[in-house]
């Protein structure tokens, strides 16, 4: 077994990535994945416990032309607490809300249920919905080398990114969403916000007139990954968005999720789940 022989806690992104370049490093943020993590024994420390919580280039949430920067270190609350987040960006807000308790929401970061790559994760269905794109930072020469990826493609798998051991992830950066868009999240928990999700359905798509376009669903907790459900979203695209249209969408979700049973639900639960849900946000984005 290894041991630890080293606690950094570092105060610039430079310094940072320099320890991770050395290697054999586990990152913590807030720690309320890799604190449970390491008591259970499902993940073993490595030689450096690197806290990043006191690097400022991480923070903050900012509008930036025609994007919003938000920090790794954002935390749940943070959000929860923005403006911009829930005038702009109100999916994430919603999403936030349904997280953990206040006491985890307040040490839970957005880089860190990123990273964590859970399939529940429930920050990484409405940020999908929103295009969102992921900023990593590393320093292989002596200088500080950024690179981007969407969202989407940076999830493999259950706790499996595209990140490198010697990368940090640093932001997420949103587009601000066109004028006419609506969205709507949904969770489904057994015991609601202290519960992690057995499903959870992302919607997003702009309004015109009774129609949805660039429509966007996304499906938490069906797959390794959440899911863009490509199929549901072809359904509804410029189309009338009446019982018919939504029933189809409905049809369409059931169809194309292949979730699997666990403690948390039954994979016939769960398609019943996407179904139902699916159908019910869609009627609240006819209506308002
Ligand atoms: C009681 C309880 C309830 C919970 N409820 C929910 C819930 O409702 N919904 C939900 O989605 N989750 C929930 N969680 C899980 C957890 O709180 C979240 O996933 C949280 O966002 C993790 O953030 P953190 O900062 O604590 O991550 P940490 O535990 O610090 O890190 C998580 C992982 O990400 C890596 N990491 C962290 N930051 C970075 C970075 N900047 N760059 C690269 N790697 C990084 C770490 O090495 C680790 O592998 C719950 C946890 C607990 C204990």
């Amino acid at each position: 077994m290894r041991t630890l022989e080293r606690y950094a806690a570092p105060r610039a992104l430079g310094e940072a990535l320099e320890l991770l370049r050395a290697g054999d490093v586990t990152i913590v943020a807030g720690g309320t994945d890799v604190m449970p993590q390491s008591h259970s024994g499902k993940v073993q420390f490595g030689r450096t416990l690197l806290n990043v919580r006191r690097i400022p280039e991480l923070a903050g949430i900012a509008l930036e032309g025609g994007t919003v920067r938000i920090g790794a270190l954002t935390t749940i609350t943070a959000l929860l607490e923005s403006g911009l987040v829930r005038e702009r960006l109100p999916i994430l807000a919603e999403a936030a809300d349904h997280f953990a308790s206040e006491q985890v929401r307040n040490g839970a970061t957005v880089g860190g249920n990123i990273c964590n790559a859970s399939p529940a994760g429930d920050m990484l269905v409405p940020l999908i919905v929103l295009d969102a794109t992921i900023v990593l930072a590393a320093k292989p020469n002596g200088s500080i080398e950024t690179r981007s990826l969407p969202l989407r493609e940076f999830l493999t798998g259950p706790g499996r990114t595209r990140r490198a051991p010697h990368e940090l992830l640093t932001a997420v950066s949103v587009p601000l969403p066109a004028r006419g868009f609506v969205s709507r999240f949904y969770k489904h928990g057994t015991r609601p916000a202290l519960d992690i999700s057995a499903i959870s359905i992302g919607i997003g798509g702009v309004k015109r007139d009774d129609r949805l376009e660039s429509v966007r669903v996304v499906f938490g907790a069906v797959a390794p990954t959440p899911i863009r459900a490509h199929a549901t979203e072809r359904v509804l695209e410029g189309r009338r968005l009446d019982a018919a249209t939504i029933e189809a969408a409905a049809e369409a979700a059931h169809d194309e999720v292949r979730p699997i049973s666990d403690l948390r639900a039954s994979a016939w639960y769960r398609q019943e789940l996407v179904r139902n849900m699916t159908r019910r946000l869609l009627e609240d984005v006819a209506r308002g």
